[in-house]
């Protein structure tokens, strides 16, 4: 019978990360941290209209499932605003509600329970002169704030100064605002600058980095559809995060919020910001492939994708780079000549013919998950 190795697959405790974390006050998101040490958080926005209780509802429940940290509501109008009490007390995540032009609103949303509102100095009419109102009533109500500058909609004056939305225009606005907001003696609020190019985006969020310690929420604003999006978020992302800067992000995807979600998380775990989880390790495939690499790595994926331990699995399509690649994984598979050798931990335990290596990577993934220590990641959970 083969020998079947003892496995530890317990993540190292501090992974390695590209840079320290930069120095963010840190404040609360309902009970979700964001700034200082507290871990780099995922959000992303629910498509339906508010007013839809239900369908909001169901769809923050795919979104928490996902893995989302925070949820983000639309309030257009007054009859989303009335929607907000019953959403923010039935959600499994904080909610902010998002505000634009209507100051009446974000005082709405306070009293309605949500956790966090979202302020867009640039459209909310003669928002400075309401800054202590609103600091007043967030701050008696234990709500923080997000000032939410985007390129879309700065206000005409700096629109004027500036000839169009640059970095610096939308740091100018920033800084404003939380001067504002700090003259008033509120200091619960984090702030993105966001804008639809990353090189600019980039460029402001190193900026303001350098202006004060305020948690920042990453964004590229309308990123664009799922393939594209994706590359200028992570691409955006990327440079910040392993520059230490972010401390909370949205991907925004023309994709429904889950997507983003997992945009976000996989992001994460690339830099070592959160705990890595599944982590597919196939080969491109070439002419040397010996088995169908691409068809094969899509169902270990689809087979593993609710495994919520870290894990990593090697797919590799011939003998060249395979069993270096297979053993240096958890588990693994190099194959050749319509078979493939089964890597534990670097030993081969098995041969199987081509037609059962997914359901014997499968099995063995699940045997390994269900073995894995405690102490490093939590009680293991498979979910199936
Ligand atoms: S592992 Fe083999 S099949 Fe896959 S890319 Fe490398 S050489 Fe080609």
């Amino acid at each position: 019978m083969a020998h079947v190795p003892a496995v530890n697959l317990g993540m190292p405790k501090v992974p390695e990360t590209l840079a320290p974390r930069r120095k963010s006050r840190k404040i609360k998101v309902g009970n979700v941290e964001v700034g200082g040490d507290a871990p780099v958080s995922v959000q992303s926005m629910t498509t339906t209209p508010t007013t839809d209780i239900n369908a909001t509802l169901q769809q923050i429940a795919e979104l928490t499932a996902s893995g989302c940290d925070i949820v983000r509501v639309a309030v257009p109008s007054r009859d989303d605003a009335e929607a907000l009490p019953i959403i923010a007390k039935k959600s499994q995540i904080p909610v902010i509600a998002d505000i634009h032009f209507q100051p009446a609103y974000v005082f709405k949303a306070i009293d309605a329970g949500c956790a966090a509102v979202r302020v867009n100095p640039g459209n909310i009419r003669k928002f400075d002169d309401k800054v202590g109102e609103i600091a007043k009533a967030a701050k008696d109500a234990g709500v923080s704030l997000r000032i939410g500058v985007n390129a879309g909609s700065l206000e005409p004056s700096l629109l004027q100064k500036y000839g169009k939305p640059t970095a610096e225009a939308l740091v100018e606005s920033a800084v404003w605002e939380a001067s504002l907001f700090e003259e008033h003696d509120f200091h619960d609020f984090k702030i993105s600058v966001k804008h639809n190019d990353p090189i600019v985006m980039v460029k402001a969020y190193r900026m303001l980095a350098e202006r004060g310690d305020w948690p920042l929420h990453l964004g590229v604003t309308e990123a664009g559809p799922a393939f594209q999006g994706t590359i200028k978020s992570a691409t955006a992302f990327g440079i910040l995060l392993a520059e230490g800067i972010g401390d909370t992000i949205r991907v925004s995807l023309s994709a429904p919020p889950a997507e983003e979600v997992k945009v976000g998380l996989q992001i994460l775990q690339s830099l070592n910001l959160r705990e890595r989880r599944l982590e597919i390790v196939s080969c491109p495939s070439c002419g040397r492939a010996q088995v169908d690499v691409y068809t094969l790595a899509e169902n270990v994926t689809e087979g593993l994708k609710h495994l919520t331990v870290p894990i990593r699995v090697a797919v590799m399509g011939c003998v060249v780079n395979g069993p270096g690649e297979a053993r240096e994984a958890d588990l693994g598979v190099a194959s050749g000549n319509g078979k493939g050798q089964i890597f534990v931990k670097g030993e081969v335990i098995k041969t199987v013919p081509e037609s059962e290596i997914v359901e014997t990577l499968i099995q063995e993934a699940n045997r390994i998950a269900a073995e894995m220590p405690t102490s490093a990641t939590g009680t293991p959970e498979v979910i199936v």
